[in-house]
């Protein structure tokens, strides 16, 4: 068994809180599994910045790059980060820049509301259908995000001179197949099942986005494709998110959908996310973090809920490293622990019988024992 090299930046906030139950369970599973594991934890965020004087000190990145997945906690800190010019802010400086250097063109966030916690999801119980399991894929580095031109120019107006923000939308169909082919292959092995999302009624991205989606769809017979229209897609997500298996947007759409779909999970505590870039025979470079940031108001009080780490460790194991047994044996213990009615503050109600708060380490131990 080869060693498997992860790099571990906890960041800010609660991020060192719910690392540290992420990396109980890693062992947990390391042990389980017989794999060897080789983390290497560095300081990134204003962590990084009080270290090294750097959101992503030198050293950081040069563990990322000796590294083969990197296990993300979050950056950022409302109060100090007003004080820095905006491109030295920890997520820009650090987030931003990973993503570029590492590639991670493929953004996944799946969202499970596990039965037991229907009460903690927005949607009233009839409208959660058979129950909440999907998975957003996200263009990340391409669409209206990134396209040139993009400025704010002063220009003539009829009454004087005004002021014009230019952003602009532009795929080509190699970025297309590469973030299609992610969403088929996630489909195939999920419930086989895929929506595409775009706007092909007004915008020429969308036009061509939808026919080279429809035009790879023939190489993958087992999947079952469908398209809408993210207006709809917005509504169908509220309305009856039972339907959807694997949704695939551009960055932007995928941007508002994901964190759409987000909060159908009850809390951001729930919800892990990969972010990939190419394969690479069985292993695929891979940035894992939960969707959630630093949730300042939680931080050092062993309150914050660690299953969104957990789950992006899960991810990781799946993705990277192409452990799916080991993936799947994270996500059962979790199951099985949100079953035996552990709670964190955020999924905890005292209506809901025979569940019990617990804090952050406490519930890491419960699941760390699961597996
Ligand atoms: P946030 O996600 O930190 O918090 C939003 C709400 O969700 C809060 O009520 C918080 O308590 C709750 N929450 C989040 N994670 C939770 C968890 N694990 N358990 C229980 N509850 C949880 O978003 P915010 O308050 O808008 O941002 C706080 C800081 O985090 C900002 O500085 C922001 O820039 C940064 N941020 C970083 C990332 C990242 O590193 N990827 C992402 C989002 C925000």
């Amino acid at each position: 068994m080869n060693t498997l090299k992860i790099a571990a930046l906890a960041g800010d906030g609660i991020g060192p809180e719910v690392m540290r139950e992420a990396l109980k369970v890693l062992h947990a599973v390391e042990r389980r599994f017989g794999l060897r594991l080789e983390i290497t934890e560095a300081p990134v965020g204003w962590a990084g910045i009080d270290a090294a004087g750097s959101a992503l000190p030198e050293e950081t990145l040069a563990l990322c790059k000796r590294s083969q997945a990197i296990l993300f906690g979050s950056v950022g800190l409302p109060d100090r980060d007003p004080a820095l010019p905006k491109e030295q802010r920890p997520e820009r400086a650090a987030l931003l820049r990973l993503r570029k250097e590492f590639g991670l063109f493929a953004n996944l966030r799946p969202v499970r509301l596990p039965p037991e916690l229907a009460h903690a999801c927005p949607l009233r119980p009839e409208r959660q259908g058979e129950g909440i399991d999907l998975l957003v894929v996200r263009e990340l580095v391409g669409g209206m995000y990134f396209g040139h031109p993009k400025h704010t120019e002063e220009i003539q107006g009829p009454q004087g001179r005004i002021q014009r923000a230019i952003d602009t939308m532009v795929y080509t169909t190699p970025e297309i197949e590469r973030i299609a082919r992610v969403a088929f292959d996630a489909a195939r092995r999920r419930r086989g099942k895929l929506t595409n999302v775009d706007k092909a009624n007004v915008l020429e991205n969308g036009v061509l986005w939808r026919e080279v989606v429809t035009r790879l769809a023939a190489e993958y017979p087992e999947v079952r494709l469908e398209h809408l229209f993210v207006d709809n897609a917005a509504m169908q997500l509220m309305l009856r998110p039972a339907q959807f298996d694997v949704l695939l947007c551009e960055n932007m759409f995928g941007d508002i959908l994901s964190d759409e779909a987000a909060a159908l999970a009850g809390s951001l505590g729930m919800v892990p996310s990969a972010s990939l870039g190419e394969a690479c025979g069985r292993t695929r470079f891979g940035f894992y973090e939960p969707a959630g940031g630093t949730a300042p108001d939680l931080a050092g009080r062993n309150v914050a809920n660690p299953i969104a780490q957990i789950l992006s460790a899960a991810l990781m194991l799946r993705f990277s490293f192409g452990l799916d047994e080991a993936a799947q044996a994270v996500e059962a213990a979790v199951q099985r622990v949100i079953a035996a009615g552990l709670r964190t503050g955020d999924i905890y109600s005292a209506a809901e019988g025979g569940a019990r708060r617990v804090g952050t380490s406490e519930m890491g131990d419960a699941i760390a024992a699961a597996i």
